[in-house]
This record gives C-alpha cells, structure tokens and sequence, in this order.
C-alpha cells in the first residue's frame, strides 16, 4: 500500500499543474537570453507534440527569467530553444492574475482594423520602435496541461501575442519597423546594427 501511495504522490507530482512564479524576482533572469545579431533568434521553432512536466518546467523557468528581467512576454526561442511555447503576462503589475502560457499557438483570424503601438523586446533592450499590427485576434492553442484552448485578444494582449509569435518565426519586431530613419537611430544608440535586420517588407 504504502508504495502504491508513494507511486501515486509521484504521478501527482508529475502531473500537476505549475505553481505560481512570483512576480517580484530578486535575482536576475536564470536564462540566457539571446540579442539581436544571434543566429538562433532567426531559426523556426517546432511544435511540442507532449505537453509533459519536462516542458511545464521549462515554462516556469521562462517565467522566473521573464519577471526578472521586466518584461511582458517571452518566445523559447529567445532562450535557444526552438519549440513553440510562449510565456505572456501584461498584468504584470497585479500579482495575482495568472500569466498566460500558449503552447503551439496559431492565429485563427486577425481583425481588420490595424493600429501602431510602441514595442520593444528582452532580445533587445533599450530599443523601442512603433510597429503596425492588426488590434485584435482569435487564436487556439494548448495550455500548460496540454488542454486545447481557444481565446480572443485585443489591445497589449494581442499585440503582445502577435510579437511572441513572430519569434516562433524568426521574425523579430524591428523586422516590421517602416520607419528605417527611426529604427537605424534607435539601433546604433544601443549599440546594435541594422545588417542584424531581416526587414519583412
Ligand atoms: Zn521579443
């Protein structure tokens, strides 16, 4: 019996759910995350086919290096691994609302009104460039139990999705900046260069 017990407290264990990362990280981010210039941030990601504990670490340990370095949304890739899972917050601000964890994302449908918003991204700091992306999305995706989920975003939310994304890609956001006066200034200011730029349109 007792062995049954301690079989079942394993598979509990190795199946529950991620316990809550504090928002307030003391230390500086626990990963590497790869800049501008880094091959590995150009590379397409694979879907996960397991949702497994293996990767529910790996999302916890991108949410403690996410919170440490202030931000509101980071791509595995931008840590060198190239699997689709993204760890998103914008309620960063508010400690007890949940972050989001999107495993295989897909865009199912973009709302036809575009806006321009100020972006900017861990992979490289200091630079903050406005880009235009459509204001609200649908999306389906699996979440951190591998359960299928669907949602709709607008505003931060969907911005911050559709940016994450782009990292699953390869694409990161400065590749969709139209102002090239804007984004060459901004570049050089924090010692980053445009051949590093991989322009979409
Ligand atoms: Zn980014």
């Amino acid at each position: 019996m007792a062995n049954n017990f301690s079989q079942l407290a394993r598979k509990s264990k190795a199946n529950s759910p991620i316990e809550k990362v504090p928002k307030e990280q003391k230390r500086p981010p626990s990963l590497e995350i790869y800049k501008l210039g880094d091959d590995v941030l150009r590379e397409n990601a694979k879907r996960i086919s397991k949702v497994d504990n293996s990767i529910r670490i790996l999302a916890k340990e991108m949410l403690q290096s996410m919170y440490a370095a202030k931000g509101i949304g980071l791509a595995a890739p931008q840590i060198g691994i190239k699997k689709e899972l993204l760890v998103i917050d914008v309620n960063f601000e508010n400690a007890s609302a949940d972050p989001l964890i999107l495993i295989n994302p897909e865009i199912t449908n973009y709302g036809t009104t575009l806006n321009s918003y100020e972006e900017g991204c861990l992979s490289i700091p200091g630079v903050y460039l406005n880009v235009i992306r459509p204001s609200t999305i649908k999306l389906r995706f699996r979440d951190e139990m591998g359960r299928p989920r669907k949602m709709k975003a607008d505003g931060l939310l969907a911005r911050c999705i559709q940016h994450e994304m782009d990292h699953l890609k390869g694409v990161l956001f400065v590749d969709r900046v139209t102002s090239k006066e804007d984004l060459n200034k901004e570049l050089m200011k924090e010692g980053f260069h445009q051949k590093d730029v991989m322009p979409i349109n």
